[in-house]
């Protein structure tokens, strides 16, 4: 492997390697918030991170970074875990930043006793006035010199609960003049008097993200922290604060950014997500339109779809938006290897073929998949009534319409050659029903000169009698915007797509009969197919993961 070849953050480990770390040294590790569910920007960092670990046999952590009680859940935890593992990772340990409150309170006081960090109890308007801008700087506190013993106390009645919400905070103290404002003496704690999931109401002080995110890559000796670029800044202030409590001889954790990956047509932002949710946009997290890895899963795509998608776009350093087309393609071309194609018909016409006996019917064999002979073949019935789509039907048509019009023939996928006689319409002129009669002769696999006869045109199909009704949700776009969470004078839930799914019954071939939630299929001619958990025996339902090509009119 060429240096080349790997990508940014890659190189910055290979180089490490060379200065001195070796691969024992190396620990990684993902970091999500449990205040809502993966989504698919979040697969970029897990590929990134879980690949590094395959890649150099280092172990990788799932760290839940779990500081702020008022938004986070277990359930959270269990979704985010159940999609890690069914992206087909393993992590080392299972990690949780509560679970070092103790550690962190202790380094705290830590700092105070070297004169690094004091308790402030000014109102938050007032600090926020004496933060300057960035091309101001900012005024000291007058709570900033506060002796030890008097910070002492105060942030131990902090812990002990005597004071409400937002009425005090630590704050480190560093530097009120500094160009990185995140460096003018920033909160490392808060008041808050609520039960957080995992610790209960042992705390009522809570520390900051900055705090506490590079003193848990420090505890567990992470060598590489790779995080997205909105975080670039506070790199300072994670040295900073790594410079407060190193030992020498240890693992010193190495922060650096790469790009967010932001995917058209939608929003990659649990916040923005959990309103979609909360609103009833969707049906829950899970929806098979949402871009979450669980909305993913439902609506029928692979683990190794994603991941090659994410692989795909790699690692980059600037923000930057990749159209859903480019997820749509990878799924369909790992569908394409793997699934059983099979017929269902969406959109129901009715066609009696006048010359097959009436109360006939026979089996037909269809082969499962050309990709894939392991797949086999199934038994598909025949009779005198059958469906065709709507739309492969026109009483007269130009050269070019290679389906089928009256007087023309086509062949029916896995069957007979037919050719249109007449039609019935109603009484708008919408046709209801094609008269046709069919080759008895030309039976696809009979080998005889009629079955290798060359039509233009196949069409897929189903026998009336034997036809089940499935419930079918077809999904589009979320957002009718490309990128709706960019406009400056509009909300993103103003681009909501009124028309994201649409519910319709059509008619599958039997052999569907028992297929299983999670099942997925090619119904030939309309795209990728997978049965919803919604699904009941006698009840089918399915999701259309993907057209067949690219449809969506740019
Ligand atoms: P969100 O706004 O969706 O909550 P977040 O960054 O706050 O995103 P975390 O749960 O903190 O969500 O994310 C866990 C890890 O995944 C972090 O390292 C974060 O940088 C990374 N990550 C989150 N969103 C993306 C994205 N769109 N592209 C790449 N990495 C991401
Ligand atoms: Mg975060
Ligand atoms: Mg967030």
């Amino acid at each position: 492997e060429t240096s080349k070849s790997l990508n940014f953050i890659e190189q910055i480990v290979a180089e490490d390697l060379q200065k001195g770390y070796t691969e024992k040294d190396l620990r990684f590790r993902f970091p999500p918030e449990p205040n809502g569910y993966l989504h698919i920007g979040h697969a970029s960092s897990i590929c990134l991170n879980f690949g590094l670990g395959l890649k150099h046999n280092a172990p990788v952590n799932l760290r839940f970074d779990d500081t702020n009680p008022a938004k986070e859940e277990q359930r959270f935890v269990d979704a985010i875990k159940r999609d890690v593992e069914w992206l087909g990772f393993k992590w080392d340990t299972e990690r949780y930043a509560s679970d070092y409150f103790q550690q962190l309170y202790d380094w705290a006081v830590v700092l105070i006793k070297k004169g690094k960090a004091y308790v402030d109890d000014q109102s938050s308007e007032e600090m926020a006035k004496q933060k300057g801008t960035p091309t101001e700087p900012g005024t000291e506190s007058p709570n900033r010199n506060r002796s030890v013993e008097e910070n002492l106390a105060l942030f131990e009645a902090m812990k002990n609960g005597e004071f409400e919400e937002g009425s005090h905070v630590l704050r480190a103290k560093i530097d009120m003049t500094s160009s990185n404002m995140l460096m003018r003496d920033p909160i490392m704690y808060r008041v808050l008097h609520k039960a957080h999931h995992r610790t209960d109401t042992n705390w009522c002080i809570y520390p900051m993200y900055d705090w506490t995110h590079g003193e848990s890559d420090y505890i567990e000796q992470v060598s590489h922290s790779f995080c997205t670029l909105e975080f670039a800044m506070h790199r300072e202030l994670y040295d900073w604060f790594l410079d407060q409590v190193y030992e020498a001889d240890k693992v010193r954790p190495k922060q650096r950014e790469f790009a967010r990956r932001n995917l058209s047509h939608t929003v990659v932002s649990k916040r923005k997500l959990a309103q979609l949710v909360e609103q009833n946009i969707v049906n829950g997290w899970d929806d098979p339109r949402m871009p979450t890895i669980s909305g993913l899963r439902r609506r029928g795509y692979t683990p190794e779809s994603i991941r090659n998608f994410a692989d795909t776009i790699g690692i980059a350093k600037r923000d930057n938006l990749i159209d859903v087309s480019l997820l749509e393609f990878h799924v369909r071309e790992h569908l394409n290897k793997i699934v059983p194609r099979v017929m269902g018909v969406l959109d129901p016409l009715k066609v009696v073929i006048t010359n097959y006996p009436e109360g006939q019917e026979e089996w037909l064999t269809a082969e499962n998949s050309p990709e894939d002979e392991a797949l086999g073949t199934r038994e598909v019935p025949f009779s005198r009534e059958i469906y065709i789509e709507k739309a492969d039907f026109k009483e007269a048509a130009n050269k070019k319409f290679f389906r089928l019009k009256l007087g023309h023939e086509v062949r029916l996928k896995n069957g007979y050659i037919i050719k249109a006689e007449s039609c019935t319409k109603d009484a708008d002129g919408n046709v209801v029903e094609v008269q046709c009669t069919y080759d008895p002769k030309s039976k696809s696999g009979s080998g005889t000169e009629e079955s290798l006869r060359k039509v233009k045109g196949t069409l897929h199909w189903v026998s009336v009698k034997h036809a089940i009704p499935a419930e079918i949700r077809l999904y589009d776009r979320l957002f009718t915007d490309e990128s709706p969470d960019t406009h400056k004078d509009k909300d993103f839930m103003e681009f909501i797509n009124p028309n994201s799914l649409e519910v319709i019954t059509g008619y599958v071939e039997p052999s569907l009969a028992t297929a299983k939630p999670q099942e997925r299929f090619q119904f030939q001619r309309m795209g990728y197919f997978c049965v919803d958990p919604d699904s009941q025996p006698g009840k089918l339902v399915f999701n259309r993961t993907v057209g067949l090509r690219d449809s969506w009119a740019k």
